[in-house]
């Protein structure tokens, strides 16, 4: 039996991934479940995978939380500190999916304990990319690709030397806006950004792809995790998400990888890793789909595209300010403060503001760090979105 933790139990990936294992409960000991705000589906989880311990992040709820567990004997706790310590319990595997920079803290503690950690929180490797690589080095821990991308690239990249890779390219469908004229962007709402054309994922994600953030986080992700230079990387639409991402190599070769757009490939394939076994996804019929289509990305239209590159140049803590304050603008949009294009205004702003603060420029990478200079930029989020609206 595999021990098992997830993080982020109740969300899409976590659901996903809590229907994987849920399929074999033979082949799984589930040790950790944590979730937000949703008691009912986290208490729900826990007793039918029948787990050691379940986390909400919101302290107010753990009296709920501990009620919904009551005669189990399922531990109940709450809070960050909580989240971090479950972390640092014993498990062969941990799924790293709660939403933004809150998930690297449990991330780097299950490294630390020498997990395997599928890693769908995109925003650990963008925030702390060098920190988590060490310590996963220094604790003989594995890191497993979960986004769609990436997991494509580490598959298309088995039995290869990564000298003789070229260039890295991930596919991007474009979002809920690609076909858009550019001028309507101004006034593109909440619930337009809430819905994606082709994957169903959690509401931050989805309003970040039809921004492109998601793929200027993945960009910064494909650099920190595959160790490849910024030009090396390319980002291509593809509007059916049928290919997920292609390498090519020195020889002029391109390894793509095709799946049908359903995370529980990619969580299935780090799940299973180093095998492969049935999932449960759709097959595709390539007759049927006839044909498969792409285009270079607008930069005007995805200012969050050039950001990405900036921080890429930059390296070091700018990551850990970019995914700051993008999700403080992002919180803005959704409270319906700020309108969709000023996201990347003010995450624009912030750069800038960092760019003058040569002690963090030169700081070292350590969580204290990047936990430091992410509080610092949603507060200088805050001050430009301030300014903006003054
Ligand atoms: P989601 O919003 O559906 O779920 C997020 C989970 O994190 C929930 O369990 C929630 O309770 C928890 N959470 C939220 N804020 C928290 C906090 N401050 N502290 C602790 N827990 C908190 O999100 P999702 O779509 O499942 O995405 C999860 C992660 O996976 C993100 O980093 C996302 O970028 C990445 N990802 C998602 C997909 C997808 O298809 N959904 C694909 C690739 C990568
Ligand atoms: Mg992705």
């Amino acid at each position: 039996m595999r021990r098992i933790s997830i993080f982020g139990a109740t969300g899409s990936i976590g659901q996903s991934t809590i229907d994987l294992i849920a399929r074999r409960p033979e082949a799984f000991d589930v040790v950790a479940l944590s979730g937000g705000a949703n008691i009912a589906q986290l208490a729900h989880d826990a007793r039918r995978l029948n787990a050691d311990i379940a986390i909400t992040a919101y302290e107010n709820r753990l009296d709920m939380l501990r009620e919904a567990l009551d005669g189990t004997g399922i531990e109940a706790a709450a809070g960050a500190k909580a989240l971090t310590e479950a972390a640092a319990r014993p498990a062969d595997w941990v799924m790293s999916a709660i939403v933004g920079a809150a998930g690297l803290a449990p991330g780097l503690e299950a490294l630390k304990q020498g997990a395997t950690l599928g890693l769908a929180n995109k925003e650990t490797l963008v925030c702390a990319g060098s920190l988590v690589l060490r310590t996963a080095e220094a604790h003989n821990a594995r890191l497993l690709p979960v986004d769609s991308e990436h997991s494509a690239v580490f598959q298309a990249l088995v039995g290869e030397d990564m000298s003789a890779v070229e260039r890295i390219i991930i596919t991007a469908s474009g979002g809920a806006f690609r076909d858009w004229p550019l001028k309507d962007l101004q006034s593109a709402t909440l619930e337009q950004a809430s819905s994606h054309p082709n994957w169903n994922m959690g509401q931050r994600i989805t309003i970040d792809s039809a921004s492109m953030f998601n793929k200027a986080l993945e960009v910064i992700e494909t650099r920190e995790y595959f160790r490849v230079e910024p030009d090396q990387i390319e980002v291509l639409i593809h509007p059916e998400s049928m290919i997920h991402a292609l390498v090519g190599f020195r020889d002029g070769a391109l390894m793509a990888h095709l799946g049908a757009p359903d995370m529980r490939h990619a969580i299935g394939y780090a799940l299973n890793w180093p095998e492969r076994t049935d999932l449960p996804v759709e097959r595709l019929d390539l007759a049927k789909i006839g044909q498969l289509n792409f285009r270079a990305p607008d930069l005007a239209r995805y200012p969050a595209l050039r950001l990405a590159r900036d921080v890429m140049d930059r390296g070091g803590l700018s990551g850990a300010v970019f995914n700051a304050a993008k999700e403080r603008a992002l919180d803005a949009f959704i409270a319906k403060r700020i309108g969709f294009l000023a996201m990347a205004d003010v995450v624009e702003a912030v750069l800038d503001r960092f760019e003058t603060r040569s002690d963090l420029i030169d700081a070292e990478m350590t969580l204290d760090n990047v936990e430091k200079t992410d509080h610092l930029a949603r507060v200088w989020a805050d001050e430009v979105m301030t300014q903006q609206a003054g």
